[in-house]
């Protein structure tokens, strides 16, 4: 039998309220009006406690912790949320996920699917301002898992092939672009239809700004990088070479070292996942990644 972990049970309700004061308001709570929570104000609620409902003393307005986010109205507590939170967040699977919590796995569906929206409104979309930056590209497998096939003699799935080499998204490997900060750690992902020169290049135009030293590997994509001022390094992967040093400082700068580790992540973060639909699901996963990352590695974690 398997071992069960009681996770709820081991932590903290309080401090798990405070985690999500301050994640949910960084800035202090407000009703939906906007109005501050004077520091000093006596809660109108306690019967939830420690979830307190507060009367807004400008617009009356009762509000609490979870007023105007995803969790409003869920009957889950701090600590449940937390730890849904960190599952969605590490890719845990849906059903393991509820049977751990031990909570409704529809209603768990659900939250999931607003979150992953919620991250997908708030993906950055701004240049990363570091000095020195990375360009890589990964080969996601994703199938058509819940398409209908009209053809009898075709395959009722046609999984994700195995096929080496240059993945497009007609061919069910979509490359996924990464753009990574060195200095910040921020990064930004894209899921892209292929990996030609005209696809990539708006795209790391977009995500970095023309001062950057972009290093990236052999890739045709990356030829006209230079043209448009940014300093460009190339390592070339295929003749097995990782770093170079190429302005003989002794240290080898020229590598993409940071995105591969977090292809790495992403890997493992996929890995439960194989065989979604590629035109949904990766166009999803991307950002909430992403976010991730940018907002605390929890991925590796
Ligand atoms: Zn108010």
């Amino acid at each position: 039998m398997a071992m069960r972990f009681p996770l709820t049970d081991l932590l903290d309700e309080q401090e798990s309220y405070n985690f999500l004061l301050k994640t949910l308001h960084p800035d202090g709570m407000k009703c939906k009006q906007g109005h501050a929570l004077p520091p000093d104000q006596k809660p109108h609620d306690r019967r939830r406690d420690p979830i307190f409902d507060y009367r807004c003393r400008i617009c009356g307005n009762v509000f609490n912790l979870f007023t105007d986010t995803v969790w409003q109205g869920s009957q889950y507590d701090c600590r449940k949320i937390v730890l849904i939170v960190r599952g969605v967040a590490q890719g845990t699977p849906t059903l393991h996920l509820a049977d751990e919590l031990e909570v409704d796995y529809g209603t768990l569906l659900e939250r999931r699917h607003r979150l992953q929206k919620l991250a997908l409104a708030h993906k950055p979309d701004t240049a990363l301002t570091d000095e020195e930056t990375e360009a890589d590209e990964m080969f996601q497998n994703a199938g058509e898992k819940g398409t209908k096939h009209a053809d009898p003699d075709d395959p009722p799935r046609r999984r994700a092939n195995k096929r080496p080499g240059k993945g497009t998204m007609a061919n069910d490997r979509p490359p996924v672009l990464g753009v990574v900060g060195r200095e910040a750690g921020q990064i930004r992902l894209e899921v892209c239809d292929d990996t030609q020169q005209a696809t990539i290049q708006p795209e790391v135009e977009q995500k970095t700004e023309p001062t950057t030293t972009l290093y990236t590997d052999e890739s045709n994509a990356y030829n006209r990088v230079a043209g448009t001022g940014r300093g460009h390094g190339t390592v070339c992967h295929s003749q097995k070479e990782w770093a170079r040093d190429d302005d003989g400082d002794g240290i080898r700068e020229v590598h993409c070292n940071t995105m591969e580790g977090i292809w790495t992540g992403l890997r493992n973060f996929l890995r439960p996942f194989r065989g979604v639909h590629k035109k949904t699901w990766l166009s999803m996963w991307p950002c909430l990644s992403g976010l991730i990352i940018s907002n605390g590695s929890l991925l590796t974690s």
